[in-house]
């Protein structure tokens, strides 16, 4: 079946309210300019939780076609949780996506799979999807287990979903040791990644299903190699972008290059 590719910007902690703003109208400008087909493919962007808000309020002004997220969420809804966000607030702010399980929130937070399986309920609880970020470290490669750890990471999270649940996933192969180093995944190992996860989701869930499970690749994409991603990619649909989302300019081309 046909998947939408979606490209989604990780900011990271960039970009103030300001910066965000600017960010989002010279984006719309360069995509509007390029004749842009938002049905080819969507754009989201994952802005730090001080930013939702302006971002929100500009795409709603400028009927925008572009969508947007957050990089974390809470897996309690309200109470005595200092500093943490729920997904309930982050859906009442208009967000589509939460990305959750990213290699730097499980390397600089306490977020086991237990948690991210929480996180994972909270978000499609509250009506957003998960894009779940699942890949090996280079020591797995080196050992030749990349295929079985990130399909395990995958296993391991969402092995209690209903089938409606798992297909609203979105899925995103992000090799860690590719994730800002500059180092790519060869197009050829990308998509055998992407198609070993589509693979076990069809195990567990049938076709149905694993047909409409967006997997994405994130790690070092830029303008220069999404093209050859993507062409090679028959199991990928898009991409997670972290640095090269911080470049209205060149995010509009990798979108522009997906679609
Ligand atoms: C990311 O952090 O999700 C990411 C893919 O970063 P980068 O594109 O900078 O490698």
């Amino acid at each position: 079946m046909a998947r939408t590719p979606v490209v989604a910007g990780n900011w990271k902690m960039n970009f103030d309210h300001l910066e965000a703003t600017y960010f989002v109208q010279k984006l719309a400008w360069t995509l509007r300019d390029a004749n842009f087909d938002f049905k080819r493919c969507e754009v989201t962007l994952m802005p730090p939780f001080t930013s939702i808000r302006s971002v929100q309020v500009l795409i709603d002004a400028d009927r925008l076609k572009l969508t947007y997220g957050a990089q974390a969420v809470s897996v309690t809804n309200q109470g005595a949780f200092t500093g943490d966000v729920s997904a309930d607030m982050l859906a009442r702010l208009g967000c589509s996506y939460v990305l959750v399980g990213h290699s730097e929130r499980r390397k600089y937070h306490p977020e086991d799979d237990a948690n991210i399986v929480d996180q994972v309920r909270a978000v499609l609880a509250a009506g957003m999807r998960p894009i779940l970020c699942v890949g090996e470290s280079f020591e797995e490669r080196r050992q030749g287990i990349e295929l079985e750890f990130a399909v395990g990471q995958v296993q391991d999270v969402i092995r209690d979903l209903s089938d409606k649940e798992a297909e609203r996933m979105l899925i995103a192969y992000e090799p860690v040791w590719a994730i800002g180093t500059g180092m790519v995944a060869t197009p050829e190992s990308a998509q055998q990644a992407a198609a070993a996860i589509r693979s076990h989701l069809g195990e567990v869930y049938g076709e149905g299903v694993s047909d409409k499970v967006r997997i994405l690749y994130g790690g070092s994409v830029n303008a220069s190699n999404a093209t050859q991603l993507m062409q090679e990619g028959r199991d990928i649909d898009g991409f997670l972008v972290g640095g090269a989302s911080l470049d209205a300019d060149e995010f509009a081309t990798i979108a522009r290059l997906t679609a």
